[in-house]
């Protein structure tokens, strides 16, 4: 059809269970492509990561760059392999190099209780878990990436950078967010996430924040330190709509929110600039579960509907947002009918029967 808009999507399965959940992926996004129409999806596979590294030396080879720098969007599994390393002993990441080549600053990780998933906590409330945590993912303490010092083998500095330029734009997709969030629905609220009581960095953080939540009186800003913020995660998390903070705090926070609504497997993500964005699942390659058909890809079909729907905004494509909500509706469906369960539910179903449950979904559908 002529008057289809084909979207260039870089697929960079990359190592371990990225491979398998990438796979899986694609298969949706081809069922989704051809059961909406009015859109194309070119999906080329490109080598970068531990494994391409330990083989050609490059974990981000020149020709996968050019073609990530081409594509409309970036479809990322996982990267990085315990023993292969980089000569200071840090891992091969080439997926944190992406966020500082694109200035990919918005790391969105939602956090939302599926309906017949698993779920961390007993209380009622559970259930009506749905906030997303936005991780800045370019400077933090993770701008001294390679760049650590050590004195004489006594003592070791990170430092850690917060700019100006970056937190206002940080802030700014945060407050839009809970903005759209709140015409579906949503409170409408944003929560800081920081350590202004203790260090100049984080107070300049606030101090910026409290600029930026000035221009959205329509949506309440609340503030928070990390610590209460972990108690408050674990003790009141249906209470959170946005939450915004720095990169290693939301690290780490990401990771405590997964945890909350089945664990890594559930964990979508996409890392977000001005002109690119990569859409890969929160978790890493796990070396322990790889090679066995384990891998829950329930993370990365997610993922693969959050890029379907920054490609609608992006390029005005309601037909590729369409797309989202039934991969969507489908994964829901798959549990909440407990049609399949994967392994780190406490379930049965490999990569490859799980996929098989949402074909089926959105064959029905
Ligand atoms: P990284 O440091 O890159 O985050 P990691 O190996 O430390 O990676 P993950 O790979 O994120 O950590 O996952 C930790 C563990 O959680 C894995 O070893 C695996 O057992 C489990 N896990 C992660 N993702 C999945 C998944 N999609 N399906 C099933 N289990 C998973």
């Amino acid at each position: 059809m002529t008057n289809e808009v084909a979207f260039e999507v870089c697929v960079l399965p990359g190592d371990g269970i990225g491979v398998e959940v990438t796979e899986a992926a694609l298969e949706v996004l081809r069922a989704v492509e051809a059961k909406v129409g009015g859109f194309r999806l070119q999906l080329t596979n490109h080598p970068a990561g531990a494994f391409c590294h330990r083989d050609t030396g490059e974990a981000l080879p020149a020709a996968t760059q050019a073609a990530a720098d081409r594509a409309d969007a970036i479809l990322l599994g996982a990267m990085g392999q315990p023993e292969i390393r980089n000569a200071d002993g840090t891992e091969i990441a080439p997926q944190l190099d992406l966020r500082f080549r694109y200035g990919l600053y918005a790391g969105v990780r939602p956090c939302r209780a599926l309906s017949g998933g698993p779920l961390a906590l007993r209380h009622p409330r559970a259930a009506e878990i749905d906030f997303v945590l936005i991780r800045e993912s370019t400077e933090g303490l993770f701008a001294s990436r390679g760049k650590g010092e050590l004195i004489d083998d006594r003592e070791a500095r990170d430092t850690q950078v917060i700019t100006r330029a970056t937190s206002e734009r940080l802030f700014d997709f945060a407050f839009g967010l809970a903005e759209r969030r709140k015409t579906q629905g949503r409170p409408g609220k944003v929560t800081l996430v920081d350590k202004a009581n203790v260090f100049r960095s984080f107070a300049f953080f606030r101090k910026v924040f409290d600029e930026r939540a000035a221009r959205f009186p329509g949506i309440a800003a609340e503030r928070l330190y990390v610590d209460a913020c972990a108690l408050d995660l674990v003790r009141r998390p249906w209470e959170f709509d946005v939450l915004v903070t720095e990169n290693m705090f939301g690290d780490i926070l990401s990771d405590l929110a997964a945890g909350l609504v089945g664990g890594m497997g559930f964990a979508a993500s996409a890392d977000i600039g001005d002109a690119n964005a990569v859409f890969q699942p929160a978790h890493g390659t796990a070396p322990d579960i790889a090679g066995q058909g384990k891998a829950n890809p329930t993370a990365a079909l997610l993922s693969a509907a959050m890029m379907l729907d920054w490609l609608a905004e992006r390029k005005n494509v309601a037909a590729a947002a369409q797309a989202a909500r039934l991969i969507e509706k489908a994964v829901g469906a798959v549990f909440a009918g407990g049609r399949a369960r994967p392994f780190d539910a406490g379930g049965r179903d490999g990569t490859r029967a799980m996929t098989d449950a949402v074909l089926a979904e959105l064959g029905r559908g």
